[in-house]
C-alpha cells in the first residue's frame, strides 16, 4: 500500500494515491453517518434530485436514537407549538404510529420503539432515492490545500475503496470528515479537552404496572424528591452506580428504557477509550436492573435486562469552526438570523462535569439550574453559516457537531434539532453541486425551499 503522495492531495493516514484504491463510485452528494442528521441530510439531498449515498459504519440507521437506545425524542415543541416540522415532523408522526401505548398527539418526550424506528429510517431514506451503504467506515478523506474534498477512503469487508463526490455532508457526530482535513476544530472545553460524560442506555422488559404513570413517577425525580436511585446508591451492593441521573421512558408495554448514570473520561474519537466505556456501561446496566429489582420489586422484581446500546451514548466530542459560531449570548437573546434554517427551544443540557460528581446538590438542580430556560413560545434560530466549516469548500456539517460554543452545543445536540439541521444541509448540498462551494449558495432560495417542505423558520 506504500506509495508516493500525489502533490496537492492529502490522505492523512495512508498517503495513498487515489489511483491505488478501488474506485467505488461517483456521487453528487455523499453523506457520512446514518444518525438523525445523516438520514435527514440524505433525504434532503436525494429528494432534491441529487444522486446521494449515505455511508454508515453500523448496520442500522438512527444513530444514538436506535443503536445507542436513547429512549425518547426530546421536545418537538416550544411548549406552544411544534417547531420541528418538515422531515423531522414526518419522523415524529411515524414514530408515534409505532407506539400505540402513547398519546398520538404528544409532541414532547415521545418514547422510541427502537426496532420500528430503524425500519422507518430505512424506508424514508431509500424511498427518497438515496442509496445506503452499511458496515462501511470512513477512515480518511482526500482533499486539497484549498479545502476542496474530492473523495473518501472507506474500509469494509472487501477492503479499502475510494468514493468520490461533488459535495460531502459530515453527520458523524464527531466531525470525522472535517477533522481528517487537518483544519482547526473544537474539542470539549478546548483547554484540557474535558468532555461531557457518556451513558450506556438499556431496556428492561417484563416490568409490571408500566401502563400507569405512577411507575415513572416512582423512578424519575420529582420536585424535592430524589429518584429511587439515590436510595439504591446508599446500598454497598450498588456503590458502583456513579450518580443519581436517571431518565426513563415507556418504550413498549412492559418495557422501560433507561438513560441512567454517567461514564466519565470517555473520548469517542479514541477506540481504547470507547472500549472501556462500553464494558463499564454494560456492567452498570446489570447493577441498575438488580438495584431496581431490590428497591422497587412491585415494578422490577421480574424485570429482565433485554438490551444495552450497541453504541455507547456519546454526548460531546468535536465541534466545527464554522462561518458563524452560535454562542450562549445568541441563545439567551433568543436571536434570529437572516439565514436561519430551523429553530431550537431545548434547554442547555450540560451533564455533570467530573469535578461536580461529589457535589451535594440534587442532580436535577445542577443540570437545569445552569442557564435561564425559555418561556413557552420562545426559541432561537440556527443560521445556515453554523453548518459551514470555515476552511472547507464543499463540505457541510449537520447534527451534534455544528458550529456552536460549548454551552449551545449542549442544547442543539438533541435529535429533533439534528433532524432539522440535517434536512437543511441535504437541500443546501444539492444547491452547491455545480459550484462545489457551499459558502456561495443562495440562502434565501434554500429557506424558501425548506418552507415549501414544511420547515418552521419563524
Ligand atoms: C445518553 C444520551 C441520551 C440522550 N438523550 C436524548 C433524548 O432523550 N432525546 C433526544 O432527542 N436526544 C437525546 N440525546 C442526544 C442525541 O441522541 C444525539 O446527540 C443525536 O443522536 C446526534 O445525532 P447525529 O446524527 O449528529 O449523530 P449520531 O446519532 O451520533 O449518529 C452518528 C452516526 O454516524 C455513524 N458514524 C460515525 N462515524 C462514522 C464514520 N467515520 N464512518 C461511518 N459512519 C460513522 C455512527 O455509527 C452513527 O450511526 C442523547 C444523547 C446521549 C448520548
Amino acid at each position: 500500500m506504500k506509495s508516493e503522495p500525489i502533490p496537492g492531495l492529502k490522505s492523512r493516514s495512508f498517503q495513498l494515491s487515489p489511483d491505488q484504491l478501488d474506485h467505488a463510485g461517483d456521487w453528487d452528494v455523499v453523506v457520512v453517518g446514518g444518525g438523525p442528521a445523516g438520514c435527514a441530510a440524505a433525504v434532503g439531498a436525494a429528494s432534491s434530485g441529487s444522486r446521494t449515498l449515505l455511508i454508515e459504519r453500523c448496520c442500522a440507521l438512527g444513530g444514538m436514537g436506535t443503536l445507542a437506545r436513547v429512549p425518547a425524542w426530546c421536545p418537538y415543541s416550544d411548549r406552544k407549538q411544534q417547531i420541528h416540522r418538515g422531515f423531522a415532523g414526518r419522523m415524529l408522526s411515524r414514530s408515534l404510529a409505532s407506539t400505540p401505548h402513547i398519546d398520538p398527539n404528544r409532541l414532547d418526550w415521545v418514547p422510541i420503539s427502537f426496532e420500528h424506528l430503524k425500519v422507518i429510517y430505512d424506508e424514508e431514506v431509500t424511498n427518497s432515492g438515496a442509496e445506503v451503504r452499511f458496515d462501511t467506515l470512513v477512515v480518511d478523506v482526500v482533499s486539497d490545500e484549498e479545502g476542496l474534498m474530492s473523495g473518501l477512503v472507506v474500509a469494509d469487508k472487501a477492503g479499502l475503496h475510494l468514493i468520490r463526490g461533488a459535495v460531502f455532508i459530515d453527520c458523524t457526530g464527531d466531525a470525522d470528515l472535517v477533522a481528517r482535513c487537518d483544519v482547526d476544530i473544537h474539542m470539549g472545553d478546548d483547554q484540557g479537552g474535558e468532555l461531557m460524560p457518556s451513558t450506556m442506555c438499556f431496556t428492561l422488559a417484563n416490568c409490571q404496572k408500566t401502563g400507569d404513570d405512577r411507575s415513572l413517577d416512582l423512578i424519575n425525580p420529582r420536585g424535592d424528591r430524589p429518584s429511587v436511585i439515590h436510595e439504591i446508591r446508599q446500598d454497598p451492593l450498588f456503590k458502583e452506580i456513579p450518580d443519581d441521573h436517571i431518565c426513563v421512558a415507556l418504550t413498549g408495554p412492559g418495557c422501560m428504557s433507561f438513560n441512567a448514570g454517567h461514564i466519565y473520561d470517555i473520548d469517542n474519537t479514541q477506540p481504547e477509550s470507547v472500549s472501556r466505556g462500553v464494558m463499564q456501561g454494560r456492567r452498570l446496566a446489570q447493577l441498575y436492573r438488580d438495584g431496581l429489582a431490590k428497591y422497587l420489586p412491585e415494578i422490577f422484581g421480574e424485570a429482565v435486562l433485554i438490551n444495552t446500546g450497541s453504541l455507547l451514548g456519546v454526548r460531546e466530542t468535536r465541534r466545527i469552526i464554522a462561518d458563524y459560531e452560535l454562542t450562549i449570548k445568541d441563545y439567551l437573546d433568543r436571536r434570529s438570523f437572516e439565514d436561519d434554517i430551523c429553530r431550537n427551544a431545548y434547554f442547555i443540557d450540560i451533564h455533570l462535569y467530573s469535578e461536580e460528581v461529589e457535589d451535594d446538590k440534587p442532580w436535577e438542580e445542577r443540570v437545569h439550574g445552569r442557564f435561564e430556560k425559555y418561556q413557552p413560545g420562545e426559541s432561537h434560530g440556527i443560521p445556515y453559516r453554523s453548518l459551514c466549516p470555515k476552511a472547507l469548500k464543499n463540505v457541510l456539517v449537520a447534527g451534534r457537531c455544528i458550529g456552536t460554543d460549548r454551552a449551545v452545543n449542549a442544547s442543539v445536540r438533541v435529535m429533533p434539532v439534528c433532524l432539522s439541521t440535517g434536512e437543511a444541509a441535504g437541500v443546501a448540498a444539492s444547491m452547491a453541486i455545480a459550484s462545489q462551494d457551499i459558502h456561495q449558495i443562495n440562502v434565501q432560495q434554500l429557506r424558501t425551499e425548506l418552507i415549501s417542505r414544511g420547515v418552521y423558520l419563524s
